[in-house]
């Protein structure tokens, strides 16, 4: 059976962005592709655990962050020497250019608005709009 594809979002500690990041994530690998996603904690590859990395340099990789430093998509390539599929807040605001981020009610780190809620929604679609398309190469 082919490998699911690890979907990793940066921590994002302090920051509504984060708590995006990780909403998509745990909608792709909970709701929509359960079968074909699975995440893994940033904090474990930057530790260096093994099985982590071992887990990573045999699986298709997405990195999903919160800010332009992209701490997901450059601890998968530090630690597991791969490149990862990148997705970042800001690549979504580039694609959807009518939405304006001081326009959306993002919430806070803990409880994520309306306009939060939406771009968790977006991002999702995005992820999974990407690994059907992974899915369709390999068949
Ligand atoms: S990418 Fe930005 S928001 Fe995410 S953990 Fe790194 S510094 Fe924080």
């Amino acid at each position: 059976m082919k490998k699911p594809v690890v979907i990793i979002p940066c921590s994002g500690i302090g920051k509504a962005y984060g708590t995006i990041c990780r909403e998509a994530v745990y909608e792709v690998v909970e709701r929509r592709r359960p079968d074909k996603a699975r995440t893994l904690c940033l904090g474990l590859l930057t530790k260096g655990d093994e099985e982590a990395i071992d887990l990573l340099k045999e699986s298709p990789c997405i990195s999903v962050d919160g800010c332009a430093k992209k701490c997901s998509y450059k601890n998968i390539e530090r630690m597991a020497e791969k490149t990862s599929i990148p997705f970042t807040i800001m690549d979504l605001f580039r694609k959807h250019r009518d939405l304006n981020p001081n326009d959306l009610d993002l919430g806070t780190v803990l409880h994520l608005g309306e306009g939060g809620k939406y771009l968790v929604h977006l991002l999702a679609d995005e992820i999974c709009h990407v690994m059907d398309r992974m899915g369709d190469k390999d068949e």
